[in-house]
């Protein structure tokens, strides 16, 4: 294709009523259909990026390749579409003003008066198409964060208007609305959707195609009833009915029209239908599980929802690679004690101990992870849940008491997980973390080895504190074995219990680069590990009845 295409998705009626997913699945849909693909996110709050962000405000923190801490919505465009983003897919009004008012001090602009229209409205446009140059793609999709009507998404709204005067047919814009349902009139109603669109209207911006979420089908009288209002055509009028899974949407989406109707609007022919067979296989694999099992996620954030996305993810993925249901029982590490712990991880097939940072929950943590130790129960620490396996390990089969990482007491004896020199004369908070991709080197003959197939790996960071090498030497010869290094910086990337079934803790994230084309090894093994637990315990059962 020679021009780049700009799709912009804007919302409208209500806040969470899945942008992100349609984005991600209309990116899905041009993939599989051949075209080049990148997904962006412009997010309305004035924070530089949502790295500094506590996970009640913003839910998890999604990291890129290139170490950009970024909105959570850039994990499900990477899980769909299976395109790696990037620190330019991520803009936040922070990031703009910040550029602007640093110019402004260089004195670029020349003695001008600064202000929202243009220099802002530049900036913001400067960043869309810098993705466009940047990758040479055929579509760039940008998921306008926030609900028409917000004050603080304005200037990204009077962007996407400028846009569309300047490059007229080369963009469309797509506005998701909710069409609800009142159970009391026993109808659904299309007002809201009408003022959403009014809204817009208001700031320049004519949608192109109205994407309604509804918990009921829309006739075709309703279609044509938001389209009057809305001055679209009858197909433009999209249902997207609430799905079974999230993984559904594209499929319905397409059914639908969506993808269709996109092209049409900027006048790309396009004869070839979206291949999604293996989409099809996967979701094929996803409802018809042959087993079940339960993993627990041990964590401090259980009570949200979106704290631990990636990971609820990567546990979708790696229970339809298995052909198996994966029922993740969120355990509270506040909650778990010593003699409480058989009680709250009763039953369980596998533990995962999740990411974290600060205090909070850490002896939980510390406890379940002793748990499974003793137990035989396939764990998977992942970063923080790592340097908590080697801190249990260290004070139970050690005999180190009170060791601890120095990010929780600064005075312990035994200092096993420390921060790196490096880190140590940085300040500031935000983006100073050891963040993004990292090579790897597994040791062969090691479960991480086979899990992983080859002996280079690269995964994703995001801390502070490591491994202290200066203990590597005792941990090894008790069994805790260092099976993954990053050689340039001599650190300890994995550890791995001798004799155990399946213990494996990792510095590094996994879950974000768990994709529905690709799940990733070590979740994939780690439910097989489950699975193999589970029918462990049914034979023990089995041979006592
Ligand atoms: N708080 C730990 C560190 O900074 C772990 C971070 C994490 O789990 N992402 O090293």
């Amino acid at each position: 294709m020679s021009k780049t295409k700009y799709i912009f998705v804007t919302g409208g009626v209500s806040s969470s009523l899945g942008k992100g997913i349609i984005s991600a699945s209309i990116s899905k849909l041009l993939k599989s259909r051949g075209f080049s693909v990148t997904t962006q996110k412009l997010d309305p709050y004035i924070n530089i990026d949502p790295g500094t962000l506590n996970p009640y405000e913003h839910g998890e923190c999604y990291v890129t390749e290139d170490g950009a801490e970024t909105d959570l919505d850039l994990g499900h465009y990477e899980r769909f579409s299976n395109v790696p983003t990037s620190q330019a897919n991520n803009i936040t009004t922070g990031i703009i003003y910040q550029t602007v008012i640093t110019k402004e001090r260089e004195g670029e602009y020349l003695g001008e008066t600064v202000q929202v229209i243009p220099h802002i409205t530049d900036e913001i446009k400067y960043r869309i198409m810098l993705l466009a140059n940047r990758g040479n793609y055929d579509f760039v999709i940008t998921e306008i964060g926030g609900t028409v009507g917000d004050i603080e998404s304005l200037p990204y709204i009077e962007a996407v208007r400028q846009m569309r005067w300047e490059l007229g047919k080369d963009c469309v814009v797509v506005h998701l609305t909710l069409v609800p349902y009142l159970a009391a009139a026993g109808e659904l109603k299309t007002k809201p959707t009408q003022h959403s669109v009014k809204t817009l209207l208001e700031s320049g911006v004519q949608p192109d195609i109205i994407v309604c979420r509804t918990e009921k089908h829309l006739s075709e009288n309703l279609k044509k009833k938001i389209a009057l209002f809305c001055n679209v055509s009858p197909t433009s009028v999209i249902e997207c009915i609430d799905a079974e899974s999230i993984y559904d949407v594209p499929l319905l989406m397409h059914e639908e029209g969506l993808d269709n109707e996109i092209l049409k609007k900027v006048k790309v022919k396009c004869n070839q239908e979206p291949d999604l067979a293996d989409w099809e296989k996967f979701l094929y694999k996803l409802k018809n599980p042959k087993c079940e099992v339960s993993i627990g996620l041990v964590g401090k954030y259980v009570e949200l929802k979106d704290a631990y996305k990636s990971i609820n993810e990567s546990f979708v993925h790696a229970g339809a690679a298995n052909q198996a249901k994966v029922n993740v029982r969120l355990v509270h590490s506040e909650t778990v004690n010593d003699s409480n712990a058989a009680e709250k991880l009763a039953g369980l097939d596998g533990i995962l101990v999740a990411p974290g940072f600060g205090h909070r929950g850490i002896e939980g943590k510390i406890t379940a992870i002793q748990y499974a130790r003793e137990n035989g129960i396939p764990f998977l620490g992942i970063c923080l849940g790592m340097q908590c396996a080697v801190v249990e390990f260290g004070r139970h089969v050690l005999g180190m008491e009170g060791a601890n990482s120095t990010e929780f007491d600064k005075t312990t004896g035994y200092p096993v997980i420390d921060m790196m020199e490096m880190q140590k004369k940085i300040s500031g908070m935000g983006g100073t973390m050891r963040l993004g991709a990292y090579p790897c080197r597994l040791k062969k003959g090691s479960k991480v080895f086979d899990i992983y197939h080859t002996e280079n790996i690269s995964e994703r960071h995001r801390h502070r504190y490591e491994f202290n090498n200066a203990y590597l030497e005792k941990y090894q010869k008790a069994g805790m074995i260092a099976v993954g290094i990053n050689e340039k910086d001599n650190l300890v990337e994995i550890v791995e219990l001798k004799g155990h079934p399946w213990f494996i803790g990792v510095q590094f994230h996994p879950e974000f680069k768990s994709t529905v084309a690709n799940t990733h090894p070590l979740f994939k093994a780690f439910v097989k590990a489950a699975i193999d637990q589970s029918s462990k315990k049914k034979s023990a059962k089995g041979k006592k009845a």
